[in-house]
């Protein structure tokens, strides 16, 4: 039995931390910075197993050589097709990940968009997803096309709907105000909003979150459903034919939206 706990870092990132119950160390997703890392560690008299990284930004990868020096031969996983220093395991989709200290398997998906390299570990109805997909929202396409970004959504989508999902940041609030904006009647998304004003005012993380939460709620999901494509085509005026233009304009609108 693993837990899966969240190290807060920077202003709004989480480094997720698998722990296992009774065990004596942990492995770590993201640690964009090792201090919290390692003060989780000390206070916790733990030590750790592995680091999984999923894409290049440093504030998912910057604790990668603090880290390791600390912790001699670890295994570092990480996307094959981006430069990052440190990695020991290039990793791609296909690829299975073996973490016998947590009785875990993970496989790697490749879900391009946010990064060209971007990857996604998934295992025991867990996702890790790095800055792909956040609850309510998405990444920003700082190297891939829509068309990638789509399809990397729609591979997520395709997941068991209890999938418990792991975003890279603390960004549900503000999304909920876009995907109400987008969708104004989405009743789920008004309960949404409640519940996790109730969390962030108790400074409880909105996450992780279902996917089954997500499909009716994030409008990036929902490039399908007759509401969204009409509050896209109002917004920009014009008639949208694929899901991949209605994403497109879907994300220039978020990349502009002031709450
Ligand atoms: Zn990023």
């Amino acid at each position: 039995m693993n837990h899966i706990i969240p190290i807060p870092a920077f202003k709004d990132n989480y480094i997720w931390a698998m722990v296992k119950v009774n065990g004596t160390g942990i492995a770590v997703i993201d640690p964009g910075d090792a201090k919290p890392v390692l003060t989780y560690l000390h206070n916790n008299q733990l030590s750790l197993n592995a680091i999984l990284i999923t894409h290049h930004h440093w504030d998912h990868s910057g604790g990668i050589a603090a880290l390791s020096d600390q912790f001699k031969n670890i295994p570092v996983y990480g996307p094959a097709s981006e430069n990052i220093p440190g990695l020991t395991h290039p990793v791609k989709e296909g690829d299975i990940i073996a973490l016998p200290a947590f009785a875990l398997s993970l496989n790697v998906y490749d879900i391009p968009g946010h990064t060209l390299g971007h990857v996604a570990y998934y295992g025991s109805e867990m996702l890790f997803c790095g800055d792909t997909l956040f609850s309510c929202g998405c990444g920003r396409l700082f190297e891939g096309t829509p068309t990638q970004m789509v399809a990397s959504l729609d591979k997520i989508k395709k997941l068991p709907l209890n999938t418990q999902i792991y975003c890279g940041h603390e960004y549900t609030l503000a999304n909920l105000a876009f995907a109400q904006t987008v969708e104004p009647q989405n009743a789920y998304i008004a309960a949404k909003i409640a519940a996790v004003k109730s969390l962030r005012a108790q400074n409880y993380p909105t996450l992780p979150v279902t996917l089954a939460s997500e499909l009716q709620t994030n409008p990036f999901l929902r490039c399908t459903e007759p509401t969204v494509i009409k509050a896209v085509e109002q917004h920009t005026n014009l008639t949208l034919h694929s899901p991949i233009d209605v994403f497109t304009h879907l994300r220039a609108w978020k990349d502009q939206f002031v709450s």
